[in-house]
């Protein structure tokens, strides 16, 4: 039988961050300024530890390099995607992140960041930063050197069980109090736009304003093309959320009993609710796990809500 893969978080503290990462999902955090738990990561900034039976120890992306076939052989020098709870107390800064030609070129052959987010908590009245009302390149490069952030911020309504794409070169924050599973490429590449004035330990943050002016695509796309509410999906099966070039996303009510064929090159999972019984072994909520490939049936009973995610817009093997 194909081992669960487990993952131990790596935990990151953000002048943003709270505490909610211990509250409400029991993880042993750093502080109360946590603003990132790096569930499923294999990144030279954060590389999530394996729990499995002859894997033990090594880290993600050991494992990848070295047991490529534990991934259904994909190829490619680094695991593609990493998977994050985000842990918002304040305002994140204003940013945007590149496509891969550009990170590719300019960051020392990073890749690029598609990313989404499933809101798994928010203030009643939440609005989160996505896309601008520049018209045009020039109106972008303008209202940004002018500070006219009024004027040129979109701010969209969201609420708990929202779902949203976010394609490089698309302005984007997350708001005070709001609680986020984020789906991404395996990239750290952020270019900050603006930060509100604030100061960090007595100083501004760095801004990265030539490079975000640089990938900030315009016209930017409608919100309801960004924003999806996927409150209601059907019970006990694979919902899909987003199926994009880099990743494909789904969204698991669980209740009672489900099974299906774990037949992609690999399934990344992680239970943002309750908990459930995967082949008669016992997962809970803040638990990040990938199932290799050939894993075959999957069996689940309890009572949970998942996110898991495939690489790309694969095809079963
Ligand atoms: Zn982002």
């Amino acid at each position: 039988m194909k081992p669960i893969l487990f993952l131990t978080p790596v935990f990151k503290e953000m002048v943003w961050g709270g505490d909610r990462l211990h509250a409400e999902f029991g993880y042993d955090i750093p502080g109360d300024d946590t603003g990132e738990c790096w569930g499923i990561c294999a990144h030279p900034n954060g590389d999530a530890v394996v729990t499995a039976e002859g894997f033990t120890g090594k880290t993600l992306s050991q494992l990848f390099r070295e047991r490529p076939e534990l991934f259904g052989n994909i190829g490619g020098d680094r695991f593609p995607l990493l998977i994050k709870i985000i842990d918002a107390k304040a305002d994140l800064s204003i940013q945007v992140h590149p496509n891969d030609a550009y990170a590719g070129s300019h960051e020392n052959g990073s890749l690029g960041k598609m990313e989404c987010w499933y809101v798994l908590d928010c203030p009643k009245d939440a609005k989160l930063v996505l896309g601008h009302k520049a018209k045009s390149q020039g109106e972008v490069r303008e209202m940004i050197e002018q500070g006219k952030w009024e004027d040129f911020l979109q701010y969209v309504p969201v609420k708990k069980g929202d779902f949203i794409q976010i394609d490089p070169g698309t302005v984007h924050a997350i708001t005070t109090g709001c609680l986020l599973l984020e789906t991404q490429q395996n990239s750290d590449v952020t270019y900050r736009v603006y930060d509100y004035g604030r100061l960090s330990n007595g100083k501004p943050r760095e801004l990265h304003v030539q490079k975000s002016i640089d990938v900030i695509l315009a016209p930017a796309k409608a919100p309801e093309d960004m924003v999806k509410h996927v409150q209601n999906l059907p019970k006990n099966t694979l919902n899909e959320l987003i199926s994009c070039q880099y990743y494909t996303v789904f969204k698991l009510d669980l209740e009672g009993e489900m099974t299906f064929e774990q037949s992609y090159p690999f399934f990344n999972i992680s239970v943002t609710e309750g908990e459930a019984a995967l082949n008669g072994t016992a997962i809970k909520k803040g638990d990040h796990l990938i199932l290799p490939a050939d894993f075959g049936n999957v069996k689940l009973e309890g009572k949970a809500e998942i996110i898991a995610s495939v690489a790309g817009q694969m095809k079963k093997i």
